[in-house]
C-alpha cells in the first residue's frame, strides 16, 4: 500500500472509526496523521512538529521516545513480549505489583492487573461486590454503589453505571445498574437559594445523608480524588476528599478511589489521595501508568478484600475476572522504567514548576470575557468558555468552540483537545517550563480565535 498522506487519509477516512469523535466532521478536517514523537512534540506525515498539550490524552509523562523507556521495552521484547498472568507469572508483573504497593498510600498491597482505565474500575467494582459476600465476619449482599455528581470512570458498562455526563452516559441508561449519587462539590453554577459558599457546605452534608441512609446497602463509594477531569477538569474544595474517607470508613463503606487521570505526578503528588492523607480500600491506576507507552492498568487492593477470595479451590470464592493481555510484560517493563525516572528526574518536583508557570500564565485568561473560569490543580487545566461571562450562558452547542480551539491550536502547530467548551492544557508532568509557556501563549490565542464571530 502506498502511504503518501493523501492516500492514508483517504485510507483512513474508509475506515477507521475514531473515538469519541463525530466522524462526520472529522473526515473534512485534515486531522493530523502522527508518525513520529520526539520528547514533547508529535510530528505528523507531513512532517509538521506540533507540541503535545494534552500528554497524548493525558497519559505521556516523560516525553516520547525516551531512551531509557524504549530500552526497558527493547529489553523485555528480547526476551519475550507477551506470556498470561492466568495461573502464571512474569518478573516484570511482579517487580511492577511491588513497586506499586511501595509507592501507593498505605495499605494497598494486593494488584490486580488489566488493560484500561475502566478495566481498572469494573474490576474494582465487581471485587468489592464479591468481598461482601464472600467476608469472613458478617457477609453481606451489598448492590448499590454511590457517586459523585458528573463522575467519569470510564466506557464499560459497570463503569459507565458509576458515572454520569449526561452527553456520554444517557443512550445507555437501560443497560446500566442503579447507583446513588451525591452532587459534585464545586461551586461556578449552584442551584436557587444557595450561594456558592452554602452549595459547598450542602454538597459536604450531602455526603453524610447519603452514606447515613443507604450504608447497609453500600457496597463502596467511587470518587475521581481531587480532580473529576472528563467533566471539565472539576477541582474538589480542600478536605472534600479527607471527608468522605471519614464518612465512608465511619460507616464501614469501601472507599474505591479512581486515581486513572490524577495519579502519576498529575496533580502534584504521585498520587492525589496523598494530598489529603486518605487511604483507600481500593485505588485504580492507568493512563500515566507505563509513562504512556503502552496499554496498562492496575486496581490496588486492600489485604483485608484480598483475603475474602482466600478459600478451597472448590469453594467457588476465586475472582473469576480477567483479561488476555493483563500485566503485558513489556507494558510492565515500560512501567518500571518510568517509576525509575520518576525519582531520578524528579519529576514531581518539575511538575510543581510547571504548576505555578501554568497558574501564572494563565491568570490574564481569569478577566477574559469569554471565559467563565479557569480551573487548576496541579497540570490539569479547564478554561470553560462561555457566551456570557455574567450569566454564564454557553454558547451555541452546533458552535463547538471548545472544537474550534483545538483547530486553532493546531494552526499554531499544538495538539490540545476540548472537553465540551472546556479548553483542556494537560501537558506532560516532564514538559520543561518553557514549553509550558509557549503552550499558554498559544492556548490564549487560540481561545481568541474561537470566539470570535
Ligand atoms: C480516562 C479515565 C478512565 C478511563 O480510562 P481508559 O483507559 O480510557 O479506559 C477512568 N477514570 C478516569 C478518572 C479517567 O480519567
Amino acid at each position: 500500500m502506498t502511504s503518501s498522506p493523501a492516500a492514508l487519509r483517504s485510507r483512513d477516512n474508509d475506515h477507521v472509526w475514531h473515538p469519541f469523535t463525530p466522524m462526520s466532521a472529522y473526515r473534512d478536517e485534515g486531522a493530523p496523521i502522527i508518525e513520529r514523537g520526539e520528547g514533547f512534540h508529535l510530528i505528523d506525515v507531513e512532517g509538521r512538529r506540533y507540541l503535545d498539550g494534552i500528554s497524548s490524552l493525558w497519559c505521556n509523562v516523560h516525553g516520547h521516545r525516551v531512551p531509557e523507556i524504549d530500552a526497558a521495552v527493547r529489553d523485555q521484547l528480547d526476551r519475550v513480549a507477551h506470556t498470561t498472568l492466568l495461573g502464571l507469572s512474569s518478573p516484570p508483573s511482579i517487580d511492577l505489583a511491588a513497586r506499586l504497593v511501595q509507592t501507593a498510600p498505605e495499605g494497598l498491597n494486593r494488584v490486580f492487573y488489566s488493560d484500561s482505565g475502566s478495566t481498572a474500575v469494573e474490576a474494582a467494582l465487581k471485587i468489592v461486590y464479591q468481598y461482601h459476600q464472600q467476608k469472613r465476619s458478617n457477609p453481606q449482599h451489598r448492590d448499590l454503589f454511590a457517586t459523585v455528581g458528573g463522575a467519569y470512570h470510564g466506557d464499560t458498562i459497570g463503569s459507565v453505571s458509576v458515572g454520569s455526563i449526561d452527553l456520554f452516559h444517557r443512550t445507555y441508561g437501560k443497560l446500566l445498574f442503579s447507583t446513588v449519587s451525591v452532587p459534585s462539590p464545586t461551586a461556578l453554577r449552584y442551584p436557587e437559594g444557595f450561594t456558592s459558599e452554602t452549595f459547598v457546605r450542602h454538597c459536604f452534608d450531602e455526603v453524610e445523608r447519603v452514606v447515613a441512609e443507604n450504608h447497609q446497602r453500600l457496597a463502596a463509594f467511587v470518587i475521581e480524588p481531587l480532580v473529576q477531569g472528563a467533566s471539565g477538569i472539576l477541582v474538589h474544595p480542600p478536605g472534600y476528599l479527607k471527608h468522605v474517607r471519614e464518612v465512608t470508613a465511619r460507616y464501614d463503606v469501601p472507599l474505591i478511589a479512581d486515581e486513572v487521570a490524577v495519579g502519576f505526578g498529575r496533580t502534584g503528588t504521585m498520587f492525589a489521595c496523598e494530598q489529603e492523607d486518605v487511604r483507600p480500600d481500593i485505588m485504580c491506576l492507568a493512563k500515566g501508568i507505563t509513562g504512556g507507552y503502552l496499554p496498562l492498568a492496575a486496581t490496588l487492593v486492600t489485604d483485608a478484600i484480598y483475603e475474602a477470595f482466600l478459600a478451597e479451590p472448590a469453594e467457588g470464592k476465586t475472582f473469576f475476572h480477567g483479561h488476555t493481555y493483563t500485566g503485558n510484560p513489556l507494558a510492565c517493563a515500560a512501567a518500571l522504567a518510568s517509576l525509575d525516572l520518576f525519582e531520578q528526574n524528579d519529576v514531581l518536583a518539575n511538575v510543581r514548576r510547571n504548576e505555578q508557570i501554568l497558574a501564572e500564565c494563565l491568570a490574564p485568561l481569569q478577566d477574559h470575557p469569554h471565559v467563565a473560569e479557569v480551573r487548576q490543580k496541579g497540570l490539569m487545566v479547564g478554561i470553560e468558555l462561555v457566551a456570557d461571562r455574567e450569566t454564564l450562558e454557553p454558547f451555541p452547542a452546533e458552535r463547538r468552540t471548545g472544537h474550534r480551539v483545538t483547530l486553532a491550536a493546531r494552526r499554531r502547530e499544538t495538539i490540545v483537545r476540548p472537553l465540551g467548551d472546556v479548553a483542556v492544557l494537560m501537558p506532560a508532568p516532564a514538559m520543561p517550563g518553557d514549553l509550558v509557556r509557549r503552550l499558554c501563549v498559544t492556548i490564549s490565542e487560540a481561545i481568541n480565535d474561537a470566539v470570535r464571530y
